[in-house]
């Protein structure tokens, strides 16, 4: 057993991991990143399209890029990091936290430290989550399994494909399929909007002549040993039509469901989970309710862009050293999620700095208005052209606004 001792460890290496390390560094403590693969970056790795780093770097990278650049700042941080190394168990014993990690390399690793960060992204949904009925043949893959198989080990899964799901990675391997020289039959969506952002429904779908379903129930997927149909029927009023359903003849099924916040390891360590997300409930200084144990990126709440990721992990690694350095949290409101919000993370806030607030509407609406009341009188209201689900919004509090809050005062978030 090897052992090792810093003043706070990351678990998770991605693009959260990266960016929560190099403020405990900025902040002048010895700081591990413990990852599982065998390189940092995570997710972005597979993500071989632009779209990242408007923010972090205003400049449109490739994944694989954004995670280089984010790599040569953690570097030139001083922080370490072990890689092949998966966080088995956090043990609390008092004053410092022990993890133990398993790796081919070092065998068991035992780290102590003061404080952790969360940093485990998510998972994907699959098949079994979602109850598709119908036979069990080779050639059903999640999406970002497909991605990785695709753009990572060079290999296409299939030539003839149907997508379940309109999630954003769905839309992506729907157009990297075509690239790649397959075709694409159709992505089929349960809900009667897509679940991912705008512009990949138009750069991936529409730009490819892929139709879309919308209101569409998969109710079977048939083959023998290989895939070769998917059954889809039409949703009208609220009720499967089973008498319209239909095959797309394929052999290939990507299933691009949702993404699952990463917390078993957490659930261990007895941190309690926001039912809304999945993800930890965090107060002001983005602590779980184990105190020491901080959390951020998608292991919180599942983000759509990396950007929000890496700020949100800044906040959380100079919160987790400002509370090594004996930091603890002061007067606190309470964030509620209001009418037409499914959540709003952090679920606590101080009210003397500024506070960045991420939320997730339940509607699809245009002429939208998102309200910020506190005890009831609107303190905040800003016109949205357009909110559903799939885009993240955020909102920022103002100190000044907060000023009369009483002990008890809450924080709403309306979308009107
Ligand atoms: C297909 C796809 C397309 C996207 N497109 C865009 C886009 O165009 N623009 C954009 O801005 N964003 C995009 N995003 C979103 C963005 O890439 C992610 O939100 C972000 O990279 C997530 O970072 P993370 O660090 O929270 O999680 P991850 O990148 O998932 O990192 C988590 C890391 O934790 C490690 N880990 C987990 N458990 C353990 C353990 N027990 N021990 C050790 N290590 C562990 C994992 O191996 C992983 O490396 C996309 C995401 C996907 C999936």
């Amino acid at each position: 057993m090897r052992e090792l001792s810093y003043d706070a460890a990351v678990i998770g290496g991605g693009a959260a991991g990266m960016a929560a390390a190099l403020e405990i560094r900025a902040a002048g403590l010895s700081c591990v990143v413990l990852e599982r693969e065998e390189h940092l970056g995570g997710i972005l790795l597979q993500c071989v399209h632009n779209g990242f780093g408007l923010i972090e770097f205003d400049e449109e990278l490739s994944g694989p890029e954004f995670a280089e650049r984010m790599e040569e700042k953690f570097r030139a941080s001083g922080a370490d990091a072990y890689l092949g190394v998966t966080v088995m168990d956090v043990e609390d014993p008092g004053d410092r936290k022990v993890l133990f990690g398993y790796s081919a390399e070092h065998g068991i690793l035992r780290v102590s430290v003061r404080a952790v960060v969360l940093a485990m992204g998510c998972r994907e949904r699959n098949r079994g989550n979602i109850r598709i009925p119908g036979a069990r043949p080779a050639g059903v893959y999640t999406a970002g399994l497909a991605q990785r198989l695709v753009n990572m080990e060079g290999y296409l899964p299939g030539k003839d494909v149907v997508i379940i799901g309109s999630g954003d990675i769905g839309l992506i391997m729907a157009r990297r399929m075509s690239w790649a020289g397959a075709r694409v039959h159709g992505v089929v969506e349960i809900l009667p909007y897509p679940s991912g952002l705008t512009r990949n429904i138009v750069q991936c779908l529409h730009d490819f002549g892929i139709p879309l379903y919308l209101s569409h129930l998969t109710s079977g997927i048939f083959g023998g040993d290989r895939v070769e149909s998917v059954e889809i029927a039409p949703i009208e009023d609220g009720a499967v039509r089973f008498e319209k359903a239909f095959r797309i003849p394929c052999d290939t099924v990507l299933l691009s469901v949702g993404l699952v916040p990463e917390n078993e390891l957490s659930k261990k360590m007895g941190v309690e989970l926001n039912p809304m997300t999945n993800g930890p409930w965090t107060d002001s200084m983005m602590m779980t309710n184990v105190p020491g144990i901080f959390a951020a990126g998608n292991v919180l709440h599942v983000h759509d862009l990396v950007d929000y990721v890496a700020e949100e992990a800044r906040r959380a690694g100079a919160a987790c050293a400002r509370w090594i350095r004996g930091e603890r949290p002061g007067r606190e409101l309470r964030v509620k999620a209001g009418p037409n919000v499914r959540y709003a993370a952090p679920c606590r806030v101080g009210p003397e700095a500024p506070n960045k607030l991420y939320l997730r509407t339940l509607i699809v609406k245009n002429d939208a208005v998102l309200e910020v009341r506190l005890d009831n009188r609107v303190i905040q209201s800003r016109k949205k052209p357009h909110v559903q689900p799939s885009e993240m919004i955020s909102v920022t509090l103002d100190p000044k606004d907060l000023a009369d809050a009483g002990p008890d005062s809450t924080i709403e978030i309306a979308i009107l």
